[in-house]
C-alpha cells in the first residue's frame, strides 16, 4: 500500500498558519495529508528491541517524527504526537508554555552544534579503547554500569579504571538503568566517587528511593550527583523529582514531554539542570532534541554541574542500521556533536524502508487514536 492512499482533500485541511481547537478536523490524516510508517533496524539489541518502527510527516516548518514504543497506550503516546505536531509547525506550543524555538528555521538559534556523549556499553576491559576510538575525541563518556546489578561492580570498576587511565580528564557519567537497590546503590557509590563523575543516572528505580539515597549519599559525604532517568517519563515528573529532591539533574526528551516548548516550560518549572536525550529516533526525531538543547537555559547550577556545553544524549543514530537520509546527512554525531538542523528524509529511504500494509494500517488507526485523545486539549 502507497503511503499516499491515505491522503485526503486538501481543501478540508485547517489552516496551518494558525490552528484553533475549533478548526482543527477530526480527521488526523486532513490536517497531515500523507505520512510515512519506516521499519528501522538495529545494529545491536537496545531497550529488548532490533527494529525501531516510527511514523513521519511534513508540516508547514518541516519533518518530523511520531514514534511512541509500540506498547504504548493513546494517552501516553497522544504526548508524543503532540510532539510532532508541534515542531513540524501543525500546532502551536502548549497553551501556557514559551515559544517553540525549534518551529523557527534553525539560523535563528545561538547555537548551530551540540556537543554529544560517548556511551560505554558493559564490554570487557580490553575492548574500551576500541570502542571509545570509533566516536572520535572523547569529551563526555556516559557508561553504563549495573548490567548484572551489584554483581557487575568488580567487572564496572575494572572497566572504569581502564577508562580513567586511557582518558584522565574526560567528563565521566554513569548509567544504572535502576539497575540497584538503595544499599547497593550506597555500596557502588563508594567505589564511583573516586572516578570524578559529573553525575549517576538512575541508580535506582523508584523516585522515593531516589530521594532516599540523595539523603544517604549526602550524610555519608559521598560526592556523587545524581541524574533522573526513568523517573521522568511525562511533564510533570520533572516537578515530582524537583519536589522530593531525589535528583539534581533531570533528563529529558522531547516526545514524551509533549514537545520543546512543553519541555521547557518544564525544566524552568522544576529548576533542575537538564540534560536531553533521544528516545531512540531517526535523523527527523533527533532533530527536534537537538533544537531543544540548544534552546536550554545556562543557569548558574547548569554551568556548576554540567559545564559551559553540556553534552546531550543525542548520539543513537549510531545504533541503527539504516536511517532516513544517507549517513553523511544523518544527525550521527562527527567530531562528538551534531549540527542543529531540520533533516529532510531521502525519498528513495521512505519507500525502501516502509513497513508492510499491515503495520501502515495499526500505525494509521494508533495516529487517528492519538489525535482524537489529543484534538480536545489543543
Ligand atoms: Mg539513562
Amino acid at each position: 500500500m502507497a503511503n499516499t492512499e491515505l491522503s485526503l482533500d486538501a481543501e478540508k485541511s485547517a489552516n496551518p498558519e494558525n490552528p484553533s481547537s475549533a478548526e482543527l478536523p477530526e480527521s488526523m490524516m486532513d490536517l497531515l495529508q500523507e505520512v510515512h510508517v519506516l521499519r528501522l533496524p538495529m545494529v545491536t539489541r537496545f531497550r529488548g528491541i532490533t527494529e525501531r518502527e516510527v511514523l513521519l510527516f511534513e508540516g508547514p516548518n518541516g519533518w518530523a517524527e511520531f514514534s511512541p514504543f509500540t506498547e504504548y497506550g493513546t494517552a501516553e503516546s497522544s504526548r508524543w504526537l503532540r510532539a510532532a505536531l508541534e515542531f513540524a509547525g501543525h500546532l502551536p506550543p502548549h497553551p501556557g508554555t514559551a515559544a517553540v524555538p525549534g518551529a523557527e528555521a534553525s539560523g535563528h538559534l545561538g547555537e548551530s552544534f551540540v556537543a554529544i556523549n560517548a556511551t560505554l556499553p558493559a564490554c570487557a576491559t580490553s575492548e574500551v579503547e576500541a570502542i571509545l576510538s570509533r566516536f572520535g575525541p572523547v569529551g563526555t563518556v556516559k557508561a553504563k554500569v549495573a548490567e548484572h546489578g551489584i554483581d557487575s561492580l568488580p567487572a564496572d570498576l575494572e572497566r572504569l579504571r581502564e577508562f580513567r587511565r586511557l582518558f584522565p580528564t574526560a567528563t565521566l557519567r554513569l548509567d544504572a538503568n535502576a539497575g540497584y537497590s538503595v544499599p547497593e546503590a550506597l555500596t557502588a557509590c563508594a567505589e564511583f566517587a573516586h572516578f570524578d563523575l559529573q553525575y549517576f543516572e538512575q541508580p535506582v528505580a523508584a523516585v522515593e528511593d531516589m530521594a532516599r539515597l540523595r539523603q544517604a549519599l549526602s550524610e555519608r559525604g559521598l560526592p556523587v550527583v545524581l541524574a533522573a532517568d526513568e523517573s521522568i517519563r511525562k511533564a510533570d515528573d520533572p516537578l515530582r523529582v524537583a519536589e522530593l529532591g531525589a535528583a539534581e539533574v533531570v533528563i529529558v526528551k522531547v516526545q514524551p514531554l509533549g514537545g520543546i516548548a512543553a519541555a521547557r516550560s518544564v525544566i524552568e518549572a522544576c529548576g533542575l539542570p537538564a540534560v536531553v536525550s533521544s528516545a531512540l529516533e531517526s535523523s527527523v526525531g533527533l532533530a527536534a532534541g537537538a533544537h531543544l538543547a540548544a534552546s536550554l537555559p545556562r543557569t548558574d547550577r547548569s554551568l556548576e554541574i554540567l559545564g559551559e556545553n553540556p553534552a546531550c544524549g543525542l548520539g543513537t543514530a549510531r545504533l541503527f542500521g539504516e536511517d532516513v537520509v544517507a549517513e553523511e546527512k544523518s544527525l550521527s554525531p562527527v567530531d562528538g556533536r551534531i549540527p542543529v538542523t531540520r533533516i529532510v528524509p531521502d525519498p528513495k529511504r521512505l519507500e525502501a524502508l516502509a513497513v508492510d500494509p499491515g503495520r501502515f494500517a495499526w500505525w494509521s488507526d494508533r495516529l487517528q487514536a492519538c489525535w482524537t485523545h489529543l484534538r480536545p486539549q489543543v
